[in-house]
């Protein structure tokens, strides 16, 4: 998509570690008005598959979601990050390994939210090696609900996590799918 990539080119900010930092208009100060054209084109991608529910991971994902599913018609889940050490038994868990922390944590979602009849749509502003996503796909098959697909606002397409998930047959939609970032400001999208 280009109006996210041209954002990106003009007020992304590579970082060491292969991160990609948008906190003006994606992660930290939100650009509203962009957020609603990526939510009109997750529509457009996604419009037709019945979606019933859109799952999200706290706390970046929620934005993007939030406005997307306003498209939609339907509720956003987001799973949450589990900090206690006692889970409940009236949830789903999976484990996720942070890309930007590198440590391991539960996310958890209640079980009366996702329910076995849901047509799912997960939503997340990156795609990097993958872990959130198949954190989030193994909630939704935890729940016996029917995964639709995945929209992503940027994936890192030098890094594994897109050819993983799309290699299990999942629908990926990234609307910018960057090949290759420097620390030197360069920036090449597919
Ligand atoms: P993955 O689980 O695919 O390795 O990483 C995805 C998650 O890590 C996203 O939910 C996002 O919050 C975070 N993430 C991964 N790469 C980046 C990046 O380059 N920049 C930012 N801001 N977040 C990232």
């Amino acid at each position: 998509m280009k109006l996210l990539e041209e954002r990106i080119r003009k007020d992304g900010k590579i970082k060491s570690g292969d991160v990609l930092k948008v906190d003006s208009f994606l992660n930290h100060q939100i650009d509203v008005e962009l957020l609603e054209e990526l939510g009109k084109e997750f529509y457009r991608l996604f419009g037709q598959e019945g979606i019933t529910k859109i799952l999200t991971i706290e706390a970046s994902g929620i934005g993007v979601a939030c406005i997307t599913a306003r498209y939609f018609g339907c509720p956003v889940i987001f799973a949450k990050k589990n900090k206690t050490k006692n889970i409940a038994g009236d949830v789903y868990t999976s484990k996720v390994e942070s890309f930007t922390h590198g440590r391991v944590y539960d996310i958890i979602v209640s079980r009366e939210f996702l329910l076995p009849g849901d047509r799912v749509l997960l939503i997340d502003d990156f795609l990097a090696n993958g872990s959130a996503l198949m954190g989030l796909i193994e909630l939704v098959r935890s729940a016996g609900a029917t995964l639709v697909g995945a929209g992503i606002c940027v994936e890192k397409a030098f890094q594994p996590g897109g050819k993983m998930i799309r290699d299990m047959g999942v629908r990926v939609e990234s609307l910018a799918r960057v090949a290759s970032m420097s620390e030197d400001g360069s920036i090449e999208f597919c």
